[in-house]
Order: C-alpha cells, then sequence, then structure tokens
C-alpha cells in the first residue's frame, strides 16, 4: 500500500524560491573578483538566476546539457547554479587549481555547452579553446560580459523544476589520483537529502540566526553543501570570492559578523597566524566545520583557547557530496570530562542519518567498533556516488552496496570514525600499519613547525620506515633529535621516524591537499640513513 502524501519532487530550484519567499530580505554579500564587497540578497538571486535561465534556453540549452562553472565563492556563482539546475541542466563544476590539461580533459568529457568563468581564469580556457569541441560559448562573470546578459534577459513564465527528482544536478571531477579525473553526477535528490542532513544541529546546524562564511569552494565538493543550506535555512552568505588569506578572511568575518564557516585546514591556519600575529579576537564567530584533509589537534585546540571558536572536525569526500561524519559530542562523550572528550572530538566523527559506514577486512568481512581494528573505510548512503559519470572505473560498489573510500579508519566504541591514513599513503613496516596522518599532527603540533608530511622510504629489512618532511615557520629553528624528542612517548617506539628532512616548500594539491605523491617523487634518490 502506498502512501497518500503529496507527491513534491526533491528538486533544488525549491530551496532558493523558498529562500526568496521566506528570507528574501537576507543578504548574500561578495568580495568580488574585481575587488569591492557587492550585497545582494536572496530576492535578487532568485530574479537574476531566472534571468540566467532565460539567457540558456535562448542559447539553445536543453534539460540534461552540461554548463560548467569555472568559479571561486560568489553570489554571481550561486546564480550560476541555480540558474542552470532550475531548467534541468547539469551544473559542471570546475577546479581553476587542476592542470590545464586535466580540465581540458574535464571539459570534453563532460561535453560542457557553456562555460561561465571568473575572469581572472580566462587565460587558462583561452589556452586550451581549439581543443573544446563541444563548448558553444564561454561567458566571464563580470560586469562587461554577464551583467549585460542578465539585464536584458526576460525570464517570463519560464517554468523552473517540474521533472523528476532523480534528474542530474551538479557534476563534480575528483582530481583523480590514479588515472584520469572521474565525475560525481549528483542529482537534485541527493543534493536536497544531503542538505537536510547537513542542516541538522549535530552536522552543521545552519539556522537563519547564521551568517555563513564557505571558505570551501564551491567548484569543489559543493562548497560542502553551504550554496544549499545556507538559503535553505535562510542564512546569511558571506562569499569570500578570491581573497583567502588571514586578513581578509579575518576582515570578513568582523565587518559581516560571521557566526559559522567552513574550511580545510590550512586556511584557518593561516588565520591563526594572523591573529597570533595582530593579537586580533575573533568577536562573532561560534564555529568552524574543518575538514577535506586532517585536522591537526594543536589547530583545533588553539581556536578553542585562544578565540573561543568550536572547532568541529569533518570527514567527506566528491562522492559522499561531501559531507560523510562530523565530530560532535554524542550524548554519552558528552558526559565525559573534558580531557576525555578530546580524544574521540580529535578523531573525524560519526555520520549522519542517510550515511551508512564500516570498517572492512582484506575479505570485506566487517571489523569491530573498537578504536583498535585498522580497514578500508566503505561507506553507503542516499547522497553517496553508486558510479562515475560514462561509467568510468565500473562498478564501484561491492556486494552489499558499499563504496570503497580509498581511505583506511578505525571506528571506536562511540562510533567516532578516525582516518589513519589514504590506503597509497600507507607506511608498511615489518607487516604493519604505521598511520603517517597520526605523525604529521603530533610533528604539526611542535612550535617550530609550520606543516609536516610523513611518507614512507624504502628500508631494506623492514620494507619502508617513515620519514617526516617538514617546513619550518619563518625564522624557527629546530633539528632532527629534537623533532624526534618531540614525538617520543607520543607513539609506539616502533612508529619513530627514520629521519627528519627539512624543506623550503610542501607541495599542495589542486584541492588544498598535501600532495604526497609529488613529495616522494622529489625524494626519488632519496637513502635513509638507517637503510
Ligand atoms: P575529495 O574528494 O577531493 O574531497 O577528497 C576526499 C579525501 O580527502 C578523503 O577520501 C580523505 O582521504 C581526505 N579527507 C577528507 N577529509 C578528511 C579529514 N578530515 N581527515 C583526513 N582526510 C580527509
Amino acid at each position: 500500500m502506498l502512501g497518500l502524501m503529496q507527491d513534491w519532487p526533491l528538486t533544488l530550484d525549491r530551496i532558493i524560491a523558498h529562500a526568496r519567499t521566506w528570507h528574501g530580505e537576507t543578504e548574500v554579500v561578495s568580495r568580488s573578483i574585481e575587488g569591492p564587497i557587492l550585497r545582494s540578497t536572496y530576492g535578487q538571486i532568485h530574479e537574476r538566476a531566472r534571468r540566467l535561465s532565460r539567457v540558456l534556453l535562448d542559447l539553445g540549452v536543453q534539460p540534461g546539457d552540461r554548463v560548467g562553472a569555472m568559479a571561486l565563492n560568489t553570489g554571481r556563482h550561486l546564480e550560476v547554479w541555480y540558474g542552470v539546475m532550475g531548467i534541468g541542466a547539469v551544473c559542471h563544476t570546475l577546479n581553476p587549481r587542476m592542470s590545464p590539461d586535466q580540465i581540458c580533459y574535464i571539459i570534453n568529457h563532460a561535453e560542457d555547452r557553456i562555460i561561465f568563468c571568473d575572469a581572472i581564469f580566462l587565460p587558462i580556457l583561452h589556452s586550451r579553446r581549439d581543443q573544446m569541441p563541444s563548448v558553444q560559448r564561454i561567458i566571464a562573470l563580470n560586469d562587461e560580459d554577464y551583467e549585460p546578459l542578465i539585464a536584458a534577459a526576460a525570464p517570463g513564465d519560464l517554468a523552473w523544476g517540474g521533472f523528476d527528482e532523480n534528474t542530474a544536478a551538479g557534476l563534480c571531477y575528483t582530481s583523480g589520483t590514479t588515472g584520469e579525473p572521474k565525475g560525481v553526477l549528483y542529482s537534485h535528490r541527493s543534493n536536497f537529502l544531503h542538505t537536510f542532513a547537513t542542516m541538522s544541529a549535530d552536522v552543521m546546524g545552519v539556522s537563519s540566526r547564521d551568517v555563513v562564511l564557505p571558505v570551501v569552494p564551491m567548484f569543489h565538493a559543493n562548497a560542502w553543501g553551504l550554496a544549499f543550506s545556507g538559503p535553505a535555512a535562510g542564512a546569511k552568505l558571506v562569499m569570500p570570492g578570491a581573497k583567502l588569506d588571514g586578513a581578509s578572511i579575518f576582515e570578513l568575518l568582523e565587518t559581516e559578523k560571521v557566526t559559522l564557516s567552513a574550511a580545510v585546514p590550512t586556511v584557518f591556519q593561516m588565520l591563526l597566524t594572523y591573529l597570533r600575529e595582530t593579537g586580533q579576537r575573533l568577536t562573532t564567530l561560534q564555529r568552524v566545520v574543518i575538514g577535506g584533509a586532517a585536522l591537526p589537534p594543536a589547530l583545533m585546540h588553539a581556536f578553542q583557547d585562544e578565540q573561543d571558536v568550536l572547532v568541529v572536525h569533518a570527514w567527506g569526500m566528491t562522492e559522499t557530496s561531501p559531507l560523510g561524519v562530523v565530530s560532535m559530542p554524542e550524548s554519552r562523550v558528552a558526559a565525559l570530562s573534558p580531557a576525555a572528550q578530546r580524544v574521540h572530538l580529535e578523531k573525524q566523527g560519526r555520520p549522519p542519518i542517510g550515511i551508512e559506514l564500516r570498517i572492512a577486512d582484506e575479505t570485506g568481512a566487517d571489523l569491530p567498533h573498537d578504536g583498535q581494528a585498522v580497514g578500508r573505510l566503505m561507506v553507503r548512503g542516499v547522497f553517496v556516488a553508486g558510479g562515475y559519470f560514462r561509467g568510468e572505473g565500473g562498478d564501484i560498489l561491492d556486494d552489499r552496496g558499499f563504496f570503497d573510500t580509498g581511505d583506511i579508519a578505525t571506528i571506536d566504541e562511540y562510533g567516532f570514525m578516525e582516518i589513519t591514513d589514504r590506503a597509497k599513503d600507507v607506511i608498511k613496516s615489518g607487516g604493519e600499519w604505521i598511520s603517517s596522518i597520526e605523525i604529521e599532527n603530533l610533528t604539526m603540533a611542535h612550535p617550530a613547525v609550520e606543516i609536516a608530511a610523513v611518507v614512507g622510504a624504502a628500508h631494506p629489512k623492514w620494507d619502508e620506515r617513515p620519514v617526516v618532511v617538514a617546513k619550518l615557520k619563518p625564522e624557527a629553528s629546530v633539528d632532527r633529535a629534537e623533532i624526534l624528542a618531540f614525538l617520543e612517548g607520543k607513539i609506539p617506539r616502533w612508529w619513530t621516524p627514520d629521519d627528519v628532512v627539512f624543506v623550503d616548500d610542501i607541495p599542495l594539491g589542486p584541492t588544498g591537499k598535501v600532495d604526497k605523491k609529488l613529495i616522494r617523487q622529489r625524494m626519488a634518490g632519496y637513502v635513509l640513513p638507517t637503510a
């Protein structure tokens, strides 16, 4: 027997329509790419997104066609999303930090017809323009190119929505550590349900009283859904554009009275450095969700102790829309002493409704939630990818429908998942695994260290041994022995790195994560002192 409730397809146009009707005066503030602060409202964003839909229809864009967007977080970018998705076309977010060849590859793979692009990224597209046969037009998101189109468009009674909620809405390619990048194709339904999940109190807890600054880019993993949950909740949005340095973020946080932010660790590390150097204090920010790469506990506690800002650790990936787990104190953990709580809250966290997690051994069998057993992290759920665009990578689910994240993790008795490594970065020593992330976090707690990576180096007896690769803070000095002494007693003895190598630069990949592949390449001729 079927229920008798109304059929109300979960299409994303309803989110911005809700914001227009119930939060129409709520602001969307952007630091424009050109510099000045631009102010808009949900009412205006809705109207302009409908005009953009008209522009697309006049250009012949059909439902299912891919429309590219290579843009930083701004109100205009938001209009592009809703304008594209509202008519059933697919918004393909393009990461400008990928190499031009990769960008060209994914544009062709997606067969984008139109591309909206911040003017600063036009040279990237123009450098490969003759190799993108599907692209009919590139529109710069600036006053000269974009604004006249919006001004001239008459949306009239053009229809938004009205299609199946399983219709594709967005396409995002993962940066592809092996092989070519692969496309994750979100549906209206999956993004809508991700919005509900992430708005809840134990995830991001977004409300209409929040002022939200998404530092995480819309072009990578959907700005963790904030471009949907912000308007869905009626929260004021503050879009940082191109300036993510400590001073610029601080200025926006304070002048716009931001209460909630979301970022990768490196950006908040830069902010912390700025706050310490200038002695400034954050007066409105209450909490920040940090993920995308492991959050060093030292960073987490510094914000809590020095700025009274709650730092919440989260894990996710492009394939999980992206939020998979968030580290909020579950009732039993909330009852523990602050010190005992920390042990759990430093981990990546627990899954919200809609996500199922397990860790598996080499045979695929479940491992216990004891905080000790280490296995492959497997995930399934309502906003998890079931396959890649055009079937790349083949069948990506196991026989129980779980996706192998490629991460290695433990799950403790309170349900807190902790990533110990990326499967390809695991250090295998004498048949046992050493967690590079744990040694990195501990090393980064040393006051002289700006950023550190731990990689495995070949060893004749043990297969691999850990090596710390560290970049020091300007004018700081420390030697190998001091770093090793600093780690002593904090890790099992046999995890003690065999060497510490000091470098001037730790390379970051296109999504802001430390590029260990490149570090290993740079260390090609390196021989362990113990080998
Ligand atoms: P992407 O799809 O580019 O967002 O990358 C997802 C990957 O980033 C995950 O599979 C993890 O390896 C890594 N990652 C994301 N969040 C965290 C975190 N909090 N701690 C450690 N690794 C993370």
